[in-house]
């Protein structure tokens, strides 16, 4: 199918994509690596009056860390960029470990992080990497900057609280105040699929001491699940198996599969529970051999 007609705008600064964007009222849609949005154009699951493209906005396809440590991913950064970053490994393994499970290359050719957060997909592998991290989304409109902690930005499946107005120029993950680690596990049908079930956990170390951690599950429910008690369990103590199993037990509890073509409901809170028992076991070993070395 072809999409419905629509007005093409280009902007070539941010000013201008926002004034766009206002002129829209709310007919507009921002345009990033399309990789979401031109199948939903061509299946006119959505129709725009006016797409505004941001592909020309000079500056935005960073992602760096500051000297304090957050890191910051603009707009326009594409998942190949932090599939392929020298930064990630060493400064971020729960975002390194997700960057190759994105989609297939093509599509992590184009598509972004940040448009990703905002089409706000359950089974965007993004959204709970970001959510395990606690970062936020930086909105840009007429009147400044705002941040938006991840827990408010995603309010339902494909639904997000920015303005019509409004352009997310970055994602943020705060500094870490430990030691980070964590991982991502994905099961997929086959390679490039999106996730029957995902699993993102992030924590910070003093030693062998558990400072904060998240864990976030990625399609096992209308959105995005922030499996708060799990992480909470985690908090001020080491990685035993006692509170590996406690963990991976509360997450599971929180996920809200659905049966489906994919896998039973209960299989994939199996899944849900393997995984968290995987990445943190995985970690306390590495731990171990650390603070042996
Ligand atoms: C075959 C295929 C397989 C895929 N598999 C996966 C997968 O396994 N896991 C996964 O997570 N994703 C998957 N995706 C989706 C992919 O990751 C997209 O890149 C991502 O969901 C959207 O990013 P984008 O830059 O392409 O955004 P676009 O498609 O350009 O936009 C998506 C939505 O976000 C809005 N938007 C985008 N950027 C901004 C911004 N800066 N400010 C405000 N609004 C914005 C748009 O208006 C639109 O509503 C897949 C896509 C395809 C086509």
């Amino acid at each position: 199918m072809y999409p419905s007609r629509f007005r093409y705008e280009a902007p070539r600064s941010i000013d201008e994509a926002i004034a766009l964007l206002r002129d829209g009222g709310g007919e507009a849609k921002v345009l990033a690596g399309g990789q979401s949005l031109i199948p939903l154009l061509k299946l006119r699951f959505a129709a725009p009056e006016l797409l505004v493209d941001i592909n020309n906005l000079p500056g935005l396809d960073y992602h760096k860390v500051d000297a304090d440590g957050t890191i910051r991913i603009g707009a326009l950064c594409r998942h190949a960029d932090l599939e392929r970053s020298a930064i990630l490994p060493a400064k971020q393994p729960t975002m390194a470990a997700a960057a190759p499970l994105v989609a297939d290359p093509i599509v992590r050719n184009r598509g972004t992080l940040v448009g990703s957060l905002c089409h706000a997909d359950p089974q965007g592998d993004w959204a709970s990497v970001v959510t395990a991290l606690g970062g936020h989304v930086v909105a840009h409109g007429a009147h400044g900057r705002r941040r938006i902690p991840m827990a408010d930005f995603v309010t339902g499946p494909f639904q997000n609280t920015l303005g019509y107005d409004e352009l997310a120029v970055e994602a943020v993950i705060p500094a870490p105040k430990g030691t980070p680690a964590g991982g991502y596990l994905k099961l997929e049908r086959r390679v490039g699929d999106f996730a029957t079930a995902g699993v993102a956990v992030a924590v910070e170390l003093s030693g062998a001491v558990v400072t904060r951690a998240g864990i976030a599950l990625t399609g096992v429910g209308g959105a995005t699940v922030d499996a708060t008690d799990a992480a909470q369990a985690l908090v001020g103590g080491e990685l035993t198996a006692e509170r590996i199993g406690e963990a991976a037990e509360l997450a599971a509890r929180a996920a809200r599969p659905r049966t489906d073509h994919r896998g039973s409901a209960e299989y994939k809170r199996h899944v849900v529970r393997t995984f968290v028992e995987r990445i943190l076991t995985g970690v306390s070993n590495d731990s171990t051999e650390k603070v042996a070395a």
